[in-house]
């Protein structure tokens, strides 16, 4: 799942677009989507990060329109998300809001695992952070096929992807071998490497320069 926001405030921000890609046991696959209107206008920068107006969610419905059927549509399911507490914030508040059951805390955080199987991820050009979606985006080399967007839907298909490379990492596929300064940070001093380009091939650069200056090409 994935949402998008007027703000970063779970209880006063309102959501203004949720995707979220069900995915069965057996393979069954469903999928919901709608915009929300949040009856309010758009922060500047929210428009400016997600590409969204305010003329196009005025003819949107209001969450009390949809929450239900969102409510109904995750069941009983795991949540996954990249940075899941910051979805289920809004969708709690949500569903406070119209006496629907919250959701408890369980679920699957992207971010989580990502910290875990890689402390100090090199950050990739654009990549915006060890641990954002952009940045694991470069980093399994799904950049042709996907786009970290700020859009829903675009977001999860990203994730859904780069939940499969995770589990694949950790279930220890041998598809994966990367330097250890890649996955650990710098040697020296422990920071994450940024990853630069150097006649053709890839550097790592310790992001504590200058002060640090360890490179290591990879
Ligand atoms: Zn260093």
């Amino acid at each position: 799942m994935d949402v998008e926001t007027t703000g970063l405030d779970g209880e006063r921000d309102r959501i203004i677009e949720i995707f979220m890609l069900s995915l069965g046991k057996n393979g069954e696959v469903a999928q919901y989507e709608t915009l929300i209107n949040p009856q309010r206008p758009l922060p500047e920068e929210i428009t400016q990060i997600t590409g969204l107006t305010d003329a196009e969610l005025k003819d949107a419905p209001v969450e009390a329109a949809v929450a239900p059927e969102i409510r109904e549509f995750i069941g009983l399911g795991t949540p996954v998300g990249h940075n899941l507490p910051f979805d289920l914030r809004f969708l709690n508040a949500m569903f406070r809001r119209n006496n629907l059951l919250e959701l408890g805390e369980g679920g699957i955080d992207t971010l989580t695992i990502s910290r875990q199987l890689f402390p100090k991820l090199a950050i990739y050009p654009g990549g915006g952070g060890s641990h954002r979606l952009s940045n694991l985006m470069y980093h399994f080399g799904l950049q042709d096929a996907y786009a970290n967007a700020h859009r829903a839907r675009e977001d999860v298909m990203l994730l859904v992807e780069v939940f499969r490379h995770l589990q694949d990492y950790a279930a220890g596929s041998r598809a994966f071998n990367y330097p250890d300064a890649l996955i650990y940070g710098c040697p020296t001093c422990g920071s994450a490497m940024h990853v630069t380009e150097d006649n053709g091939g890839s550097v790592l650069v310790c992001k504590n320069q200058p002060s640090c200056q360890v490179r290591l090409v990879v």
